[in-house]
């Protein structure tokens, strides 16, 4: 197991508020180096996360180390449990199964990881019928990227300039976005966002300070940062 010797390096593009929640002492692993499995390693890696990365192809582990994504990288075939045990990711909160085309392998992983007891698994998933098998053996959340990136390029395009969005369900977000110029000036209260927009105002931020639960005289501005939670149609619906 080799380490790197990048420190964190964090470039935020908003105030964070969801990362600085979720930013306990977590440890991830990804197992499957391709393009999917290095995108994962690399933003966990720079934001500060400790990445183990895993690959049964050694030339891919180097790679990662190369490129400073992980701070650790094991070559390992992942449907064998004892490799898995001996590599320490039994030990980790999150693992992140990023196998996309091998359906056999990416099973026999999930179904690996879940038995031996990892909390929070998530797997990628290249077909309908292939998340529905993931479900079963029993990863704690299915992705299917290309379908999820072809959907969110979509919304980008057509929606409120979203900072940061955490999804509750697949129909209901926390949003960080930036206060929309039809906003600005406005109080909490004159905006009426839950009658007009069916969403709840969370906190208001502005120079690296959130106020949560903005009183209702509040005055939002544009530069600030809004913080919503709604469903996502009622989210999509928000002014540029
Ligand atoms: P994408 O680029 O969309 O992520 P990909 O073709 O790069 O797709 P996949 O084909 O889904 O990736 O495979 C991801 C990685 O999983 C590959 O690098 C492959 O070597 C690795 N992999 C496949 N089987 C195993 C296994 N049994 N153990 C560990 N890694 C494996």
């Amino acid at each position: 197991m080799h380490r790197s010797n990048e420190g964190k390096r964090v470039n935020w593009s908003s105030l964070g508020l969801f990362r600085n929640l979720r930013r306990e002492n977590k440890q991830f692993a990804v197992i499957g180096l391709g393009r999917f499995g290095r995108s994962v390693c690399s933003t966990l890696h720079h934001l500060g996360y400790e990445v183990l990365g895993t690959d049964i192809d050694k030339r891919l582990v180097d790679g990662a180390l190369t490129a400073q994504i992980v701070a650790h990288a094991v070559q390992l075939d992942s449907t064998e449990p004892a490799a898995l045990k001996e590599a320490g990711i039994f030990e980790l909160d999150t693992v992140i199964i990023a196998i996309g085309n091998y359906l056999q392998e990416s099973i026999i992983t999930t179904l690996n990881v879940k038995e031996a007891g990892v909390s929070y698994v998530v797997a990628k998933a290249s077909s309908e019928v292939h998340g529905k098998l993931l479900q079963r053996v029993g990863a704690d959340r299915v992705v299917y990227p290309e379908h999820e990136a072809g959907s969110a390029l979509a919304r980008s395009l057509t929606q409120p300039s979203v900072l940061e969005r955490f999804e509750l369900d697949p129909h209901h977000s926390i949003v960080e976005v930036a206060v929309p110029e039809e906003f600005h000036g406005k109080t909490v209260m004159e905006l009426q966002l839950r009658n007009r927009y069916g969403m709840s105002l969370l906190a208001i931020g502005k120079d690296d300070h959130f106020e949560i639960n903005p009183n209702p005289s509040t005055r939002l501005l544009k530069g600030s940062i809004m913080v919503v939670i709604g469903s996502n149609p009622d989210i999509d619906r928000l002014p540029i």
